[in-house]
């Protein structure tokens, strides 16, 4: 009787040696400016915000990640987690976490308080970030970056010595054909633009950061165009499948981007914790990201991506086309300009910030 071979792994369906890693040539430390590192939960949903309760609470995976980000030399990483993660969290890896507090309203007619007593319990933890989700899926939750609650958060959290912002704004451009078809509900995906270059305009003091290539790595002259328009915006190389699917048809376009803007990329994974994940899971997004900006590899990227459509007869998953960033860009990249955001981020905190990066 023959047994059925299991499918490959998500994060591995082309069988690639992920513990090849010959190809890195960067040798300094990073920080991951983006990840969700949370106590898990046996019951956690499989996407979207842990349960934040329940039997079986664990920081292994916590562990098992950070692990991998030490391997590929990530000195600290920034999550975004629970309030009440942040403590667990913080008594057991130490320098190697600082924190990211995403300010939502669970529902669209709760109160405003909710989201500022959310920011309260954040800031005394000493977050150094606030997160502003705002994908087009948010706005039935109300949760528009310029929802007038989220500007007064984030005037809330400049009082009290906060200095950046993350936001996410679209996504990607194949969903604006799928998932947010109807535009009467979810917008096109220019128009998430014009609130976030709202609040660009009205908090030009603080430094902004947008996930995952601001939203739109498909049109690096449009990131080109907002880099050139607001000084204080930064983007990060979070979402790796999206970040790897798209970079790599325009790897000369979006090379020569970071190359003329060198001090205004900053690294991310966007890896998220989840009970029961192999630890390859979190090998094969560091590995796609560095192989991605510092090495010339080029092949199939050897994660699952559902957002890819093949051509016939084509492998499964997209293109992989490394970008070899220069050394002086990379070190700036990985390192030198998230180290410089948040040393400005540190003045006024409430609890004493994390000792001084290496
Ligand atoms: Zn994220």
């Amino acid at each position: 009787m023959s047994i059925p071979t299991p499918p490959p792994p998500e994060h591995n369906v082309t069988g690639i040696d992920l513990a090849d890693r010959s190809h890195l040539r960067y040798t300094g430390p990073l920080i991951d400016i983006h990840a969700h590192v949370m106590v898990t939960r046996p019951g956690d949903p499989k996407t979207g915000p842990p349960a934040g309760k329940g039997p079986g609470a664990s920081s292994e995976q916590a562990e098992t990640m950070l692990t991998v980000a030490e391997e590929f030399h990530i000195a600290r990483t920034y999550s975004m987690c629970l309030p009440d993660d942040i403590p667990v969290l913080r008594q057991r890896f130490g320098d190697r976490l600082g924190f990211n507090g995403s300010i939502a309203k669970k529902k669209a007619n709760d109160p405003d308080d909710e989201a500022y007593r959310l920011l309260e319990r954040f800031l005394e933890l000493g977050i150094e970030i606030v997160k502003l989700w705002s994908a087009p899926r948010g706005r039935e939750r109300g949760l528009t970056v310029d929802a007038p609650w989220r500007k007064e958060a984030v005037r809330r959290a400049r009082a009290a010595g906060v200095r950046i912002v993350m936001v996410h704004v679209a996504d990607p451009d194949v969903w604006f054909r799928t998932v947010y078809a109807d535009t009467a509900k979810y917008g096109t995906k220019p128009q998430q633009y014009e609130p976030l270059e709202q609040m660009l305009q009205e908090f030009p003091d603080l430094r902004w950061i947008g996930a995952h290539m601001g939203g739109d790595i498909e049109h690096p002259d449009h990131l080109e165009e907002l880099l050139q328009r607001y000084p204080h915006l930064y983007l990060d190389t979070s979402a790796t499948k999206w970040i790897v699917r798209e970079t790599s048809p325009r790897a000369a376009a979006v090379r020569s981007l970071i190359c003329r803007y060198p001090g205004r990329f900053l690294f991310g994974s966007d890896l998220v914790t989840r009970h029961g994940l192999p630890r390859d899971h979190y090998v094969s997004r560091y590995w796609c990201q560095r192989t991605l900006w510092e090495s010339a590899w080029e092949g199939r990227s050897p994660i699952a991506d559902p957002d890819y459509t093949p051509g016939e007869n084509e492998a499964t998953t997209p293109i992989l086309r490394g970008l070899h960033l220069p050394d002086e860009v990379l070190r700036q990249v990985y390192y030198e300009n998230a180290r410089r955001l948040l040393e400005t981020s540190l003045a006024g905190v409430k609890t004493p910030p994390p000792n001084p990066l290496p």
